[in-house]
């Protein structure tokens, strides 16, 4: 069984569909366990700097928990996993800290999305790449995932290779930041996500890409798994692919989360 954790909402401002219809899609799928993770409003910002296209604003928070357990409610051959997609931002973490333990949340998906102030991920700024070298760019991105991992913030890193997202990739080896992060992660006792969103973007290629993710096993790392779905049809998509990619890492279970406890199942 695979669950998909990593579901996003109208209330984000760039994702389509009713959160009933994820729902229906994942009982045609037969997906038994799911979980919304929207994105956290933006916490790091003053209020005139927030774009409603990234995330969904402070009011519409509550708003999002209440018809996560209203859907609970009505889909009880479902379980539905209550998360937020929460992003690193250096030098903020005491302001996510305060949000988070007040929130009756399953589990918390952390995300490198910047650098800086670069949005990295975002289609509008891909031209900033060009002013990069891609090795040291590769190296200022995994410290920084690193440095999510350690905050102790979150309970699962999310795509944790994202930087690959538009397909600009180093000529280097890059094996030994692999590891190094892999090392970084199992000490923080993290879990990593097996995100199936790369397989619609350019990089063409789950996140993580095979090579990390056999080192993440070597660590011992846990993982699981979630589309990143924007949309209901993304619900479980790629969901074959991230199977035959974790039986080639070695691993034989996913991590579930309840009450950011988690426990194992096998696959
Ligand atoms: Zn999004
Ligand atoms: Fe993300
Ligand atoms: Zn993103
Ligand atoms: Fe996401």
């Amino acid at each position: 069984m695979l669950v998909d954790y990593h579901w996003h909402t109208t209330r984000c401002g760039h994702a389509s569909g009713t959160m009933q219809e994820y729902l229906n899609v994942a009982r045609a799928k037969g997906l038994t366990e799911v979980g919304f993770a929207d994105h956290i409003p933006m916490y790091w910002l003053k209020s005139n700097k927030i774009d409603p296209e990234l995330a969904m604003s402070t009011t519409e928070l509550p708003e999002y928990l209440a018809e996560v357990e209203l859907l609970r409610r009505t889909n009880l051959d479902i379980n539905i996993k209550l998360g937020l997609e929460v992003d690193f931002i250096p030098g903020h973490e005491a302001t996510a800290k305060k949000i988070l333990t007040a929130l009756p949340l399953d589990y918390v998906l952390g995300s490198v999305h910047y650098l800086n102030d670069w949005g990295f991920d975002n289609p509008h700024l891909i031209h900033h790449y060009q002013e990069w070298d891609l090795l040291e760019l590769y190296h200022c991105y995994f410290e920084q995932i690193r440095a999510a991992a350690s905050s102790g913030l979150f309970d699962i890193i999310a795509h944790p290779d994202l930087i690959k997202k538009f397909g600009y990739r180093p000529q280097k080896e890059i094996t030994e930041i692999y590891r190094q992060t892999a090392r970084v992660f199992a000490d923080s006792e993290v879990c990593v996500e097996i995100n199936t969103a790369g397989l619609r973007v350019p990089a063409q290629e789950i996140y993580p890409s095979l090579a990390f993710l056999k080192l993440l096993h070597r660590y011992k790392v846990p993982v699981t798994t979630g589309s990143d779905a924007h949309k209901p049809e993304h619900v479980g998509q790629g969901f074959k692919e991230a199977l035959q990619l974790l039986e080639l890492a070695g691993y034989r279970e996913i991590t579930l989360f309840n009450k950011r406890q988690k426990s194992y199942c096998k696959i």
